[in-house]
């Protein structure tokens, strides 16, 4: 079975101990380990597939922790990288009681933004089935160097690349810049996994119609994704596209759940690669990262809500 790599950040999350106050009304935080790549990889492997990750932390407490996270996790860690003076970044995250998430980043700048060129474990990178990425890597250098030059050994490897730009629009200059910079690798990616929100800051445009979602697709895609919280997923290949529901749950924390969903649909597709092709086989797929991505809303925090696949299967049976 084929192995997913995952490209990026890790960082340390600060959560409000109690739900719906503001960064300046929260008293205490718990930490949680977060970084959207480092819970793909942890995804897939809660699932019972092969993965690893690529990317740097703090020689800190914090850094070791998170990469202890990882192994623990059986998420393979020979790409991992420690700078000895850069701290690993951390990031205040609360959720207002408006619904609206609130985040305040520590990378002044971070271990994760200075992994070079010359870091990264090309071993490991060439073995990927997929290689799987977001955009905060895209942000500084050296790490934008690394990222490109991790993409393109994936891909000569033969890897299909998988992106989920997850915009933190607060890391970047301007919104503009944001824009063109996530869309920068746009053409050369295979699989591409959008939110809602990221669909309508993308195109400029609120509409989730199919022709809305089309200006986002590329001649040598294979598969374009957007997810929709609560109403599950739309997705879009060269020969037919669809929509999926989500299964009804009660959402206590959406955190992670993104990354989520996208773990699970790599794990479905690294293991049969014929369900990018087959409409049955990615229904299916979709359906199961749908599941997994419902039930990590059910608890609280990323890593710990991730459920095992004998859970989503029976879930999935009694819905
Ligand atoms: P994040 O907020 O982590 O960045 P995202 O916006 O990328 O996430 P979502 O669309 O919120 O991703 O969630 C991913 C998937 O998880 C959805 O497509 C859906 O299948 C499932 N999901 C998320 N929230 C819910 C919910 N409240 N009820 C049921 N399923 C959900």
């Amino acid at each position: 079975e084929g192995l997913v790599v995952s490209f990026g950040e890790m960082l340390v999350d600060f959560v409000p101990t109690v739900a719906g106050v503001s960064l300046a009304e929260a008293s205490a935080f718990v930490k949680a380990p977060g970084g959207a790549p480092a819970n793909v990889a942890i995804a897939v492997s809660r699932l019972g597939g092969r993965s690893a990750f690529v990317g740097k932390v703090g020689d800190d407490d914090f850094g070791r922790m998170l990469s202890e996270v990882l192994k623990e996790n059986g998420v393979s860690i020979d790409g991992v990288r420690f700078d000895g003076v850069a701290r690993t970044a951390l990031a205040f995250v609360t959720l207002r009681s408006d619904g609206e998430r609130e985040f305040l980043f520590y990378r002044h700048p971070s271990a994760d933004m200075l992994l070079t060129p010359k870091e990264l474990h090309l071993e490991v990178i060439r073995r990927a089935a997929v290689f799987h990425f977001g955009s905060i890597s895209l942000i500084a250098e050296p790490s934008r160097s690394a990222h490109l030059t991790a993409m393109e050994e994936a891909k000569k490897a033969g890897a299909l690349l998988s992106y989920d730009p997850n915009l933190r629009l607060a890391l970047w200059p301007s919104q503009e810049e944001a824009k063109i910079q996530v869309m920068s690798i746009w053409d050369q990616v295979d699989i591409v996994k959008v939110s809602d929100n990221e669909l309508a800051f993308l195109t400029s445009n609120a509409s989730l119609e199919d022709n809305a979602v089309m200006s986002l697709w590329r001649p040598n895609m294979k598969l374009l994704v957007v997810t929709l919280g609560k109403d599950g997923c739309k997705y879009y290949t060269k020969n037919f596209h669809g929509a999926i529901a989500s299964i009804k749950v009660k959402a206590v924390d959406t955190t992670g759940a993104g990354d989520s969903f996208v773990g699970a649909m790599l794990w479905g597709i690294v293991k049969d690669l014929s369900s990018l092709q087959d409409e049955g086989k990615l229904r299916e797929v979709l359906r199961f990262a749908n599941a997994f991505g419902a039930i990590t809303t059910t608890k609280n925090g990323a890593i710990p809500a991730m459920p095992r696949k004998a859970e989503v299967l029976e879930f999935l049976n009694k819905a």
